[in-house]
């Protein structure tokens, strides 16, 4: 969706690709950049079936370029993960990280992302199917999140400012019985590394990246990502 983590993604798929495999190896992967322009306008007016359509349609074309599996590189945008699965072999990023999650031993999480993530029921659901209770922030520090997303991450600013104010916000948290966070907007992992909570981190970009590598390299999907059912 943003340029800035969809870069971030290509980065770590060459990365984890060269670690993987050695010497020169990169990762054979296609690249479907969108306007985010457009999509950040869908998200306002709520017009969830046009950008379900948008992603299919560009996941489609993906599929019929050779990709074995498609990523959508947004917590987000896995809102239509349900329509969008149905057209595309989808590796769903709230599995992927809900494994993560449980590996760490953690049940009860922090959760922070776009107004859309924490304050919809799409994504807490999904770890609770995993049997993950999700806690996310006040509504002040949500909108706090959100606009930092928006105004900032996306458009490639990172501050001082808002990595403090982050900060604040997973200790908000932890007092309440967060055992871990999950940076669940993949741009926030571009602003806090680990360092970053005094509890473990979960970073989706990095967890998804990983997941798709070990899948490309001949892994199980039902090993990587436990949900995962259409390959
Ligand atoms: N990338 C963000 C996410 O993971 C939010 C913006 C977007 O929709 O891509 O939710």
């Amino acid at each position: 969706m943003s340029w800035q983590s969809t870069a971030e993604y290509y980065r770590l798929l060459n990365e984890l690709t060269a670690e993987r495999l050695g010497g020169l190896h990169s990762a054979r992967c296609l690249l479907y950049s969108v306007d985010f322009a457009e999509v950040a306008v869908l998200q306002t007016e709520e017009r969830w079936a046009e950008a379900a359509e948008l992603l299919a349609v560009a996941g489609e074309r993906l599929v019929l370029s050779g990709a074995g599996v498609v990523l959508v590189c947004s917590n987000t945008m896995h809102l239509v993960a349900g329509p969008l699965a149905e057209r595309v072999p989808l590796l769903h990023l709230g599995d992927v990280t809900a494994a993560a999650v449980r590996a760490a031993g953690v049940t009860r999480v922090g959760l922070l992302g776009t107004a859309f993530t924490m304050e919809r029921p799409f994504y807490r659901e999904h770890l609770a199917g995993h049997g993950i209770e999700a806690i996310v922030p006040d509504a002040d520090d949500r909108a706090l999140v959100h606009r930092v997303i928006y105004e900032e991450l996306c458009r490639g600013i990172f501050t001082d400012a808002a990595r403090e104010a982050f900060a604040g916000v997973v200790r908000g948290l932890v007092a309440r019985g967060a055992q871990g966070v999950i940076y669940g907007c993949t741009e926030i992992e571009l602003l806090l590394d680990s360092a970053h909570s005094p509890i473990p981190a979960f970073p989706t970009t990095r967890l998804h990246a990983e997941a798709a590598v070990r899948f490309a390299v001949g892994e199980r999907l039902a090993d990587i990502a436990p949900a995962f059912s259409r390959v």
